[in-house]
């Protein structure tokens, strides 16, 4: 059997782009990882919980599921470019500008894969400034500075409920500010949150300022609903809140939804004839580490089976 012979682009070293990409290697197919980083694995290394996951494995962190995919990269030496940051595509002339090293180069497609994946939204800079030391994205790898505090979490997915759950365990205290009139979060989270003696919710809540001299002493929240403002004494705060696509360098002509994540119909296939999504950047995609192998699986799969088949 033949293959086309089309030069494939894929954007993105993290588990979707390296999944697909290991599927082409190994069928001695023509393609090229585009990477931004200088090594493989996306958003891996920022795990720093246990991952317990049945179709990923049983590892004690990120980055030593990372340490697994950079080992398969080193037997099977993938073809990555690192230091490639896109900066911009031009999917009618099949272009992609990127930067490397300060340099700019034009790599040319026939196919591109986008698997640019997600990273989190943080906290407005006016909001938190001065106060950086005790606001957090990520708690696993410093739970113990949380011991016996009053803290605040903001968001109301599961993300948010989770670590509400976890901080309560340790805590004194744990306030949950959400902004919607309910938590989007999986139901039984939920209503382990409203359970849970430590917690307390604050819906259709946001936090607007942050007070205290060196060190944060009190946040103010404003209840929408009653426009009340509410002074709470809080020592740390957690952000939640949610997923920013890293989908900036993608032209007008594809389609993305409202959050400008990647829309695809059917095999990962944008509205643009050629161009695919894969991963966390897909519009509705749940951002898990086995969904986005079994996107780059998939779509491996339907170029070798069908899409590339002469
Ligand atoms: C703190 C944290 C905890 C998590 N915990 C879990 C968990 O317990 N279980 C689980 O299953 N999932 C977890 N996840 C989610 C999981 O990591 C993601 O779903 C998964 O990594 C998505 O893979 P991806 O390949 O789609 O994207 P990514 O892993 O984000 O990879 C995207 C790659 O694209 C590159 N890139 C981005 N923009 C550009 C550009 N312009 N030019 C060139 N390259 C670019 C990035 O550098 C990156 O290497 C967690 C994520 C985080 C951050």
């Amino acid at each position: 059997m033949k293959y086309l012979d089309r030069k494939i682009v894929i954007i993105g070293a993290g588990p979707a782009g390296m999944s697909l990409a290991s599927s082409l290697q190994l069928a001695g197919l023509d393609y090229v990882i585009l990477e931004k980083k200088d090594e493989v694995g996306g958003q891996l290394p920022l795990i720093h919980n246990d991952l317990d996951d049945f179709v990923v494995g049983v590892y004690k962190d990120g980055l030593d599921f990372a340490q697994k995919v950079i080992d398969f990269n080193n037997k099977y030496r993938l073809n990555v470019e690192f230091g490639c940051t896109i900066e911009s595509i031009d999917s009618t002339k099949k272009k992609i500008h990127c930067l490397q090293e300060g340099v700019e180069k034009v790599y040319v497609y026939d196919i591109l894969v986008i698997a640019t994946g997600s990273r989190h939204r943080l906290a407005e800079k006016s909001l938190i400034n001065g106060y950086e030391k005790d606001v957090y994205y990520r708690i696993s790898h410093k739970l113990n500075e949380f011991v016996d505090k009053k803290i605040l979490v903001v968001g109301g997915g599961d993300n948010a409920t989770i670590a509400a759950l976890k901080l309560s365990e340790i805590g004194r205290k744990v306030i949950l500010v959400n902004k919607n009139d309910e938590m989007i979060s999986r139901p039984d989270l939920v209503s382990d949150v409203y359970d849970d003696p430590k917690i307390v919710v604050y819906n259709n809540s946001e936090l607007v300022h942050l007070s205290g001299e060196e060190l944060l002493k009190k946040v103010e929240i404003i209840i929408n609903v009653t426009a009340v403002k509410q002074l709470i004494d809080i020592d740390k705060i957690v952000f939640k809140i949610g997923y920013l696509p890293n989908s900036g360098f993608v032209d007008k002509m594809i389609d993305l939804d409202d959050k400008a994540y990647i829309v695809t119909v059917g095999k990962y296939q944008t509205n643009i004839e050629g161009v695919f999504a894969i991963g966390d950047i897909v519009s509705g995609a749940y951002k898990r580490i086995a969904i986005a192998m079994g996107h780059g699986t998939e779509l491996g799969n339907y170029f070798l089976k069908e899409y590339l088949v002469k």
